[in-house]
């Protein structure tokens, strides 16, 4: 396929626009610090990757770190290095590496166990602070207050999710809702504040994503965390589409309870461990629904009654999977000495600027973008609607331009401000319009004119 699905003014007019935009990125030597090889044979040249959503670029330096745990800590040192390499500590010590990139103090966020599990163990965790009274915050300690309330706590019976969410925090949702008595009701995020007045006292917890996988929309999570306190209840966000990619505020706001992913803007690798975020003023009342012995407060006491340790740790549930989570570690090597606002920024520029390259080179109406246009409420993804999106996807991938595709329709393009530069982004819209056309010619496809 020839350039011919963009002209040659426009073209060299957003080149020249990404050159300058590249030269002036203060971000752009991190480029340097990942393994960003073309697989042997890509046609079209050096590959672009927007998949980092999904699965994270490899850092370098990680290959090396792994393989000196592997030999060293663990062939030679082998149990003791429990002790004497940290792996007894890692869950905590990486979980306060991740904390400043999501606004957390230290001592609020432990690493272990997949998201799925977390969710499940943030969302249980809280129906059972909700009915303590804990989602009353502040107003829980008035005493009057209190006796008044704490009945009413005590019968919340209903759970909120996201309706939008990832299908894995809908099933472990629905499950945590059997085991604990509740109802559970889906509702749109932007719903949720008139859900929660309708409820009444009856919400017990409320689980929403803060930024949406299939849309890239980014939800208001102060405003709804203010929601659902101010109904009694207790918030839990999933920020696997956030950390790493924007600023999320988890202290300043007030959030409960978070879970987020490593393997997407973390770059931890593929089944890094997730984190788990439990408010400093809850930790003592957060009561997880799978205590393990990891997370006793003498682990190698072995007794028989379990007694939760303090703080984050008692998020833990057993035996840390070290080789993952020291990978992980590794991998957040990179982000020292970088602000999480200045990503934010290069986040936006980037969406914008694939989303006016898109325009100028695709015919009108062949894709509709369905992430939000304002930036306060745009992810660091962007989500294209086009109806033969898995065919389209297939081209684009063939082509050495990797995002990923939604059912049913939905073209993902996820973008890492850490690797991606704005030559890359502007050669990714140059391919999709290539690819299109390719399509197009071969078969044209219902909703677009001929
Ligand atoms: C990626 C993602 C998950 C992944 O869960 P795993 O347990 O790691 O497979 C969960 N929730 C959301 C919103 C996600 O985007």
């Amino acid at each position: 396929m020839s350039e011919s699905a963009v002209s040659e003014q426009a073209g060299s007019e957003l080149s020249a626009r990404a050159e300058k935009l590249d030269a002036e990125d203060e971000l752009a030597p991190l480029r340097a610090r990942f393994v960003l090889e073309t697989p042997d044979g890509t046609p079209g040249g050096a590959a672009v990757y927007l998949d980092g959503n999904s699965l994270g670029a490899l850092p370098v330096g990680v290959a090396e770190r792994v393989d000196d745990v592997v030999r060293r800590e663990w062939g030679a040192l082998r149990i003791r290095s429990w002790e004497e390499s940290g792996w007894w500590t890692a869950p905590e010590r990486v979980g306060d590496r991740i904390a400043p990139l999501v606004g957390a103090a230290p001592g609020q966020i432990v690493v272990g166990d997949s998201t799925s599990v977390n969710v499940f163990k943030a969302l249980v965790g809280a129906v059972r602070l909700a009915r303590g009274g804990a989602g009353r915050g502040a107003a829980a300690d008035r005493d009057q207050e209190r006796d008044r309330n704490r009945d009413r706590d005590r019968d919340r019976d209903e759970i909120l999710v996201d309706a939008t969410t990832f299908p894995t925090d809908g099933y472990i949702a629905a499950s945590a809702a059997r085991l604990t008595g509740c109802t559970l009701r889906p509702v749109a995020p932007a719903d949720v504040p008139a859900a929660l007045g309708e409820g009444g006292d009856r919400t017990a917890a409320v689980l929403l994503n803060h930024v949406d996988y299939r849309t890239g929309r980014l939800h208001d999570l102060p405003a709804l965390t203010a929601a659902v306190h101010a109904a009694g209840a207790v918030a839990v966000w999933d920020l696997c589409h956030s950390a790493g990619a924007l600023p999320v505020g988890l202290d300043a706001h007030g959030v409960d309870l978070a879970v987020g992913c490593t393997y997407k803007f973390l770059n931890g690798g593929p089944g890094a461990p997730a984190f788990l975020y439990v408010r400093r003023e809850l930790q003592e009342r957060f009561d997880s629904p799978l205590p393990g012995w990891n997370s006793h407060v003498r682990p190698f006491g072995m007794r028989p009654e379990y007694e939760p340790a303090p703080g984050a740790l008692r998020g833990r549930v057993g035996t840390p999977d070290i080789l993952s989570m020291l990978a992980l570690e590794a991998a957040l090597d990179v982000w020292e000495g970088v602000r999480i606002e200045a990503v934010r920024a290069k986040s936006l520029a980037l969406t914008d600027f694939f989303l006016r390259c898109v325009g100028t080179y695709l015919p009108a109406g062949r894709v509709e973008s369905v992430t939000p246009a304002a930036h306060t409420e745009r992810g660091s993804q962007v989500a294209l609607r086009c109806p033969d999106a898995e065919e389209v996807m297939r081209r684009l991938i063939a082509r050495g331009v990797v995002g990923d595709f939604r059912a049913p329709d939905v073209l993902r393009f996820g973008f890492t401000p850490l690797y991606l530069g704005f030559a890359d982004v502007e050669r990714a819209a140059r391919v999709l319009a290539e690819v299109v056309a390719e399509a197009d010619a071969a078969e044209p496809p219902p909703s677009h004119p001929a």
